[in-house]
């Protein structure tokens, strides 16, 4: 049967959702309001506070202290009674002690990071599975790998599929699967997404909740944008442009099981259930004609990037110019972000990153395959996504966004419009950054709710 189940809901609760007691407790509270919610993946607890340190990252630490012969026992202390204060005043009798004492063998006789790491959805699932009520599957039965660590996508699904077949409800811990001869693997970090993803392909589900700590995807960054509004339909498209311009929504590889299969993914708060969330649909989907309420979806941008600038008179009518520049950064194996080109200049926006102590290296091998007038390189440059579907069917949207950096006086030094027309990209100097975005923002958001 290829069609989807409307029965069936695939949640996966994020750390900050079940790094507590009280978490436990709305995330009981929601599955229980809706019995469609019938698998469930849960990640390790993550932090209750601010400068509390995730359950994943205290596992890391003590494989680390273990792997140099140093004691652990109080990291493992500190992991043990976060556990086990969560089962106590959640009433649970499921005692962890012997598990966390295996946990503490195994280190001991060298575990893998990855066996570490695992241990958080493990034991987290372990006791959710407990307070549900739910049949604990180990993803490690599940969740295939192969021998270099990729995942196996059909070993996954038919693995899954025959586990949970028959099962009314379960809990499947995320973030981790096994080899064929049983050796636990993660994905990368994040990774609980993905086995999210990969459930609810698995079982066909109706849609793939996931459950985090805001009400969905916000069209902007909010230390940038105060109170930014939340997306309520983007698209995958859309929430990939995003999401490569750096707003953290979800693992990036966590969309393509789901929407291979047509699973729409809303993301929900854990803390505000009735929030209705954001939508991430496919571009074809009805639910993606669904208005925004303004012409674009998203703004998201990074800093640290800079312009190669080469000058030479002529350059247009030199065949093979851009490609012999091409290829000097190919084989120092540097990345390109963006490439604007005016008839006689040519820019190469790489990161930073990439740069690093090797300015020089690649002026003067540029120098030597191409003979510019000039290379120079600038520092200090962002880049801005400009991110809508409704950009397509909108005349005007490019003209809205420049005017408004241009009345904040924003000189833009870039600008790439795809040919998808669904973003647009505007490089600007670090220090416009932050007001390029509020700008851009309150043009198409506060004028369209005022
Ligand atoms: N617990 C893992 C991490 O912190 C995986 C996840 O939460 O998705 O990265």
């Amino acid at each position: 049967m290829s069609e989807l189940q409307l029965n069936i809901k695939t949640v996966k609760f994020g750390g900050s959702s079940l790094a507590s007691a009280e978490q436990f407790r709305k995330v009981k509270a929601i599955i229980e309001a809706d019995p469609t919610r019938r698998f469930v993946v849960p990640s390790a607890p993550g932090k209750r506070f601010s400068d509390d340190i995730k359950i994943t990252d205290m596992l890391y630490t003590a494989q680390r202290q273990a792997a140099a012969g140093e004691d652990f026992s109080e990291t493992l202390n500190i992991i043990r009674k976060r556990y086990l204060g969560i089962a106590e005043e959640l009433g649970l009798k499921l005692d962890l002690t012997d598990e966390l004492n295996q946990i503490g063998f195994r280190l001991k006789e060298g575990a893998t990071k990855d066996f570490a790491a695992s241990r958080g959805e493990y034991l987290n699932g372990k006791l959710l599975a407990e307070y549900l009520g739910f049949t604990f599957v180990d993803a490690a039965d599940v969740i295939c790998f192969n021998d270099n660590g990729t995942l196996m996508m059909s070993e996954t699904m038919m693995a899954l599929r025959s586990r949970l077949e028959n099962l009314p409800n379960a809990v499947i811990p995320g973030f981790y699967g096994s080899r064929q001869n049983g050796e636990i693997i993660t994905f990368s970090r994040g990774g609980s997404d993905i086995s999210g993803s990969l459930v609810a392909r698995a079982v066909r589900a109706e849609i793939y909740e996931n459950w985090t700590d805001v009400s969905g995807v916000l069209v902007a960054d909010p230390r940038i944008v105060k109170d930014a509004a939340v997306i309520n339909t983007i698209t995958y498209e859309e929430l990939r442009e995003l999401s490569y311009m750096g707003a953290t929504v979800l693992h990036e590889d966590a969309i393509f099981p789901v929407r291979a299969a047509g699973i729409p993914i809303n993301i929900r708060n854990t803390n505000r259930p009735s929030d209705p969330g954001t939508f991430i649909v496919a571009d074809d989907s009805a639910d993606s004609d669904a208005p925004t309420g303004y012409t674009i979806t998203g703004i998201a941008g990074k800093k640290g990037f800079c312009a190669i600038n080469i000058e030479k008179a002529m350059m247009n009518s030199e065949i093979g110019f851009c490609r012999k520049v091409l290829t000097v950064l190919e084989e120092l194996n540097i990345s390109i972000e963006h490439m604007p080109t005016g008839i006689d200049t040519m820019t190469i926006i790489v990161s930073e990153e990439a740069l690093k102590d090797r300015e020089k290296t690649v002026i003067s091998r540029i120098r030597k395959a191409v003979n510019p007038d000039n290379c120079t390189i600038e520092h200090g440059i962002s880049l801005l996504a400009v991110v809508g579907r409704g950009m397509r069917r909108t005349r005007g949207t490019a003209a809205r966004i420049f005017a408004s950096l241009a009345h904040a006086r924003i000189n833009v030094k870039m600008i790439d419009q795809g040919s998808s027309e669904l973003n647009i990209i505007i490089g600007l100097l670090d220090g416009d950054f932050e007001e390029a975005i509020r700008r851009i923002y309150s043009m198409f958001v506060d004028s369209t709710l005022s």
